[in-house]
């Protein structure tokens, strides 16, 4: 069991406003009389990633959002983890994105993955999220969600976002991308992350 969350208000450590929304409505049935910010709404610095692991870069953003607004804060830090790959691009998986002219786009990083695997059999795949729970005391609770699958070449569906088209999860023949958002939702890593957190943290809320 970790802490429990018992403030009533909080920050989601993004200044990314998409991630907001879905953090908010993933904590719906936690968060009744609490008044959510965000860190893009409060001004706060987005802090440097500079750690080498998912829980790292997790917990820094959350503490550094703790820190700066005093209040409890929530972080995530996701991406894609190739096996025969080490873990790349795991936590560089927005960086695989960048193209010459500093833009995203991950056709270009789903080619480098296909690239980087080249012949190799091995094709196995997790997609990650890790979610840090700090207070301004500078406890932190962190919690790991996984989904276990397989890649495959060409990308495939236009319905999710990054690398959801090349990935298929384990028991499934649809890519992420191919699948309905909710059926997406109901096992993807970020589910997965939330379930923990929510069981350890928010679970004397939950209704
Ligand atoms: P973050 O915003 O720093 O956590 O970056 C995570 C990156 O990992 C995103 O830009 C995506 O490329 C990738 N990623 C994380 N979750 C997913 C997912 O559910 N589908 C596809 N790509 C994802």
């Amino acid at each position: 069991m970790g802490r429990i969350f018992e403030a009533t208000e909080l920050v989601i450590a993004t200044h990314n406003a998409g991630k907001v929304r879905e953090i908010k409505d993933l904590l719906k049935s936690y968060s009744a009389g609490v008044t959510f910010f965000s860190a893009g709404d409060l001004g706060l610095p987005e802090p440097e990633e500079t750690g080498k692991t998912f829980i790292e870069n997790a917990e820094l953003k959350a503490q550094a959002s703790a820190r700066a607004s005093g209040k409890v804060s929530l972080a995530d830090d996701s991406g894609l983890s190739v096996y025969a790959l080490n873990g790349d691009p795991g936590i560089y998986s927005a960086r695989w994105a960048i193209n010459d002219e500093g833009s995203r786009d991950f056709s270009l990083a789903m080619r480098r993955v296909e690239e980087a695997l080249g012949e190799v059999e091995d094709r196995r795949a997790a997609f990650i999220c890790v979610l840090s729970l700090a207070w301004p005391d500078g406890h932190v609770e962190s919690f790991e969600g996984r989904v276990e699958g397989t890649l495959e070449f060409p990308p495939r569906g236009d319905k999710g976002f990054g690398y959801d088209p090349i990935f298929v999860p384990s028991g499934y023949e649809m890519s992420f991308a191919e699948m309905e958002p909710d059926a997406k939702h109901a096992i993807s890593h970020r589910a997965d992350a939330f379930e923990k957190i929510t069981g350890a943290c928010f679970e004397m809320g939950g209704n």
